[in-house]
């Protein structure tokens, strides 16, 4: 191990999604005879084993589950007249929250700390890794802290910080950031601006490509020649914008009347109710017949090269939005919504169109112009490839993690 060094990556997130998938393209392309990877997941995901499949040393955790039984004694006292009083006032209410949160801390958080000390001492770790964000990985700082190891925090979504995250956040070597709009609210919230960076998340766009076929995803969908297909892809919850897409639809088949909708993903593990909200409201929007929903698929290249138009719907800001870059390497033209990182990914006009969240007539029209001007919606997909070639490509992605662990690892060796 003269030479190389093993880095912990702390995998929080409940279910997968992009902060796993990014992960996963970060250790597949991670320079191995400098790096030795082990990772540690809070849940026991479908991508454990493709971590494993990659040669990587995986401990699979089960931390929600474990934690999720609370002593029966609290629910009458959170419920009792003194306390709800108590919440009520202004400083009741700071004196409710900050012995609530200690106990979750001391809860919680300190057996985690004290099980991640133990791998990172035993398994002789150089550097601590965390994956997702300040309020998911304080277990993961607080142990890279007490045992001197460097801390590097990847800031995968918007978080809500306390006092005690802005002092874990001050007190990790380094925050790299996926998008510019993740560091603004961060600097917003009061960490300092020279803690952190923004490295894009990264895609092998030549790995990507040569999975692409149109043919097997049609039939997948069981698209007909003369269908014409609009879909979305991602996790099925009300913030990623499912109902506008749908609502959408309902009025895009007015305009253009062969297209089928595509639904794509699963809901997440603390709402499996909600497909069936969704194909619910489809039936009701009378779009039975033109929406297809499909599970979760591990094939999104095949996904991807099966549809016309790919939409990101999300009515809530989107740290990133990796399925946009998925949908521009596969030559697909986005219709995407204005917030979140979507514009620092996609120029209006130029690789698709920006709408207003939550505008199911702005969404119907933008499909339809694409649909409508096929010779313009392949010049719009193919500038979007040329776009993540050059500006999310898996390459910045890796050279420039790599670069920060060189300056923390070379800082430590000083
Ligand atoms: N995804 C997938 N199969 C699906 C639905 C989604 O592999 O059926 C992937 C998708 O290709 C993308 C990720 O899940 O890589 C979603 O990432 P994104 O950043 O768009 O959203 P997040 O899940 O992080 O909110």
């Amino acid at each position: 191990m003269a030479n190389k060094h093993r880095v912990l990556y702390l995998e929080s997130a409940p279910s997968v999604g992009g902060s796993v998938i990014s992960l996963y393209e970060l250790l597949r392309g991670l320079d191995r005879t400098r790096y030795e990877p082990i990772v540690v997941t809070y849940t026991r995901h479908e991508y454990v084993e493709k971590f494993r499949a990659l040669g990587v040393e995986v401990h699979a955790w089960d931390v929600y589950r474990a934690q999720d039984h609370r002593p029966a004694w609290i629910r009458p006292i959170r419920t009792s007249r003194p306390m709800q009083w108590l919440r009520r006032s202004v400083w009741g209410s700071k004196i409710y929250y900050n012995v609530g949160f200690s106990l979750f801390l001391v809860r919680r958080v300190w057996p985690l700390v004290q099980a991640l000390r133990q791998v990172i001492i035993q398994r002789e770790v150089s550097l601590v890794h965390t994956n997702t964000l300040i309020n998911h990985d304080r277990a993961g700082i607080l142990a890279a802290k007490l045992t001197g190891r460097p801390c590097v925090c990847h800031i995968r979504d918007f978080d809500t910080l306390n006092w005690f995250d802005r002092r874990l956040a001050e007190m990790a070597d380094q925050l790299i950031y996926i998008s510019e709009i993740v560091q603004r609210r961060y600097m917003e919230a009061g960490v300092p601006c020279h803690k952190g960076r923004v490295i894009y998340n990264g895609l092998d766009v030549e790995a990507f490509v040569s999975l692409l076929d149109r043919e097997k995803g049609r039939r997948s969908f069981n698209l007909t020649p003369s269908d014409l297909a609009v879909g979305i892809v991602g996790r099925l919850e009300p913030w990623k914008g499912q109902e506008v897409f749908l609502k959408a639809m309902a009025l895009l088949l007015e305009m253009v009347p062969n297209v089928k909708g595509i639904v794509v993903g699963d809901p997440p593990p603390y709402r499996p109710e909600y497909r069936q909200v969704l194909q619910s409201l489809s039936d009701s929007l009378g779009l039975s017949d033109r929406i297809f929903f499909s599970a979760f698929r591990a094939d999104v290249p095949v996904v991807m090269s099966a549809l016309d138009v790919v939409v990101l719907a999300s009515v809530s800001p989107e740290p990133f939005g990796r399925v946009l870059i998925e949908a521009m390497a596969a030559g697909k033209p986005v219709v995407a919504t204005n917030s979140g990182a979507a514009p620092e990914i996609i120029e209006d006009g130029v690789h698709g169109f920006l709408i207003p969240p939550a505008d199911a007539g702005a969404m119907a029209r933008a499909i339809a112009y694409l649909l409508t001007h096929p010779d313009e919606a392949a010049a719009m997909g193919q500038r979007g490839r040329n776009r993540v070639q050059t500006q999310f490509h898996l390459k910045q992605y890796l050279e420039g993690v790599q670069a920060v662990y060189e300056s923390l690892l070379s800082e430590e060796a000083v």
